[in-house]
């Protein structure tokens, strides 16, 4: 590029612009080079459904096991790897290694929940991603009702028909959706309406101060109410303190997902709270 817009143009390039082109191509580098030798881990946060303190579904969230950096969280790559195509054979990765885990812990004789995975838009692509999908589920055993994937409102706004084809065929496979984020993006009821949604997840935006901001409280019941009346379920995102979860209660939240009841953890520190909540409600909890 730099010759077609002439010699001159030599000082469009600064040295700071270098350092950060430089750091930007070993990280997708190393990222590359992770996908390969599989450097990844999944860790994995309940939702809870609070009426009777069960664990109803898992989220499976990645982690990147560096060899020098330590654990990195997926805000440090995950946007890099959308950038760079390498979400699809990274989330191809995760969508697997989730399936599995669920269907062993059924195997196990643990208390069948879901399995939430999340998807970026750049997975969306017709033909590969019904057929990534049936491969994992097929592969792993797992039942498609015990998959959940979760979008964001951005997938929604870009969906063309396509897009929404793609998701018609998963839910008639049994896979259900959720709406991540909600309320921070552009979408509309429509999309609502034209997508196959199952749950709303309402951003932690939202639940961060509903127990002292009553337009929070009045955004919140208002989504809550709209998706009972659309048969939807609805989870709370980032629940941090019993105040929160009492608001939420009071609106008639079901499910809830947050630091109240675990951070997202590894497959073997989890297992320890199945089947504890039948005993007595919601005492894997940190208030309990
Ligand atoms: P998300 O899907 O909305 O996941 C929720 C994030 O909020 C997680 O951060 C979780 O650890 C954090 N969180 C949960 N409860 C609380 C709470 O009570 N308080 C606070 N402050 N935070 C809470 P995490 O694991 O760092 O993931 C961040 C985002 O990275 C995710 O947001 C998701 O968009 C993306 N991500 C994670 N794993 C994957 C993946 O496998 N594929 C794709 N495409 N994206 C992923
Ligand atoms: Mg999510
Ligand atoms: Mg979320
Ligand atoms: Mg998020």
């Amino acid at each position: 590029r730099a010759k077609e817009h002439g010699r001159n143009n030599y000082q469009l390039y600064t040295p700071e612009m270098n350092t950060k082109a430089v750091e930007r191509l070993s990280l997708e580098n190393s990222l590359r080079k992770a996908i390969e030798r599989e450097e990844f881990v999944l860790h994995y946060q309940p939702k809870v459904n609070v009426e009777h303190g069960q664990i109803s579904c898992m989220e499976a969230l990645v982690r990147w096991q560096h060899p020098t950096l330590g654990v990195v969280p997926p805000a440090r790559f995950i946007p890099l790897a959308e950038e760079t195509g390498l979400i699809v054979p990274l989330g191809e990765w995760v969508l697997r290694t989730a399936c599995r885990q669920n269907k062993e812990w059924q195997d196990i004789g643990y208390p069948p929940m879901q399995i939430a995975v999340n998807l970026s838009p750049r997975q969306l692509q017709p033909g590969k991603t019904v057929a990534m999908v049936e491969a994992a589920l097929r592969d792993s055993r797992l039942d498609p009702h015990w998959l959940v994937l979760e979008i964001t409102e951005s997938v929604l706004m870009a969906g063309d028909e396509a897009t929404v084809e793609i998701f018609r065929y998963l839910e008639r496979l049994g896979v259900q959706i959720a709406i991540d984020d909600f309320g921070i993006g552009y979408s509309s009821l429509y999309y609502l309406k034209k997508f196959p949604v199952h749950t709303l997840k309402i951003d932690r935006s939202f639940i961060r101060d509903i127990a002292s901001n009553p337009d929070d409280e009045a955004i919140t019941s208002a989504v809550i109410s709209m998706a009972h009346g659309l048969n939807l379920k609805v989870v709370a995102e980032g629940v941090e303190t019993v105040d929160q979860l009492e608001v939420l209660r009071s609106l008639k939240c079901r499910y809830m997902q947050g630091y109240l009841f675990s951070r997202p953890m590894p497959a073997d520190q989890v297992v320890p709270m199945f089947g504890r909540a039948a005993e007595s409600c919601l005492n894997f909890c940190r208030w309990c």
